[in-house]
């Protein structure tokens, strides 16, 4: 389980996941199976918010050691993007 608080934190994540671009596939709000193309090595990635604070984890051993893997920065981008257009729906 990671503990999502600054973009700083995960920016080490975040720039391998623009390098790797794995396909990041929407099982449902919150659930995510993020796919590295060139190696075909498939993670689920989940993000939930407890107590008002967003947690991530993820199925790779990067994440069940609770590290910030790129799997969960770009399962985390997408969860974003998909909450912010639903609450422009509610606006
Ligand atoms: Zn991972």
């Amino acid at each position: 389980m990671i503990q999502l608080t600054t973009a700083a934190k995960l920016e080490n994540a975040i720039n391998k996941a623009r390098r790797v671009k794995p396909f990041v596939r929407v099982n449902r709000f919150g659930s995510y199976t993020v796919t590295n193309k060139q190696t075909g090595a498939t993670y689920t990635v989940t993000c939930e918010k407890r107590d008002g604070k967003r947690f991530a984890s993820c199925s790779c051993n990067a994440g069940e050691r609770g590290n910030a893997c790129y799997h969960v920065a770009a399962a985390v981008s997408a969860h974003i993007q998909i909450a912010t257009e639903a609450a422009s729906f509610t606006n």
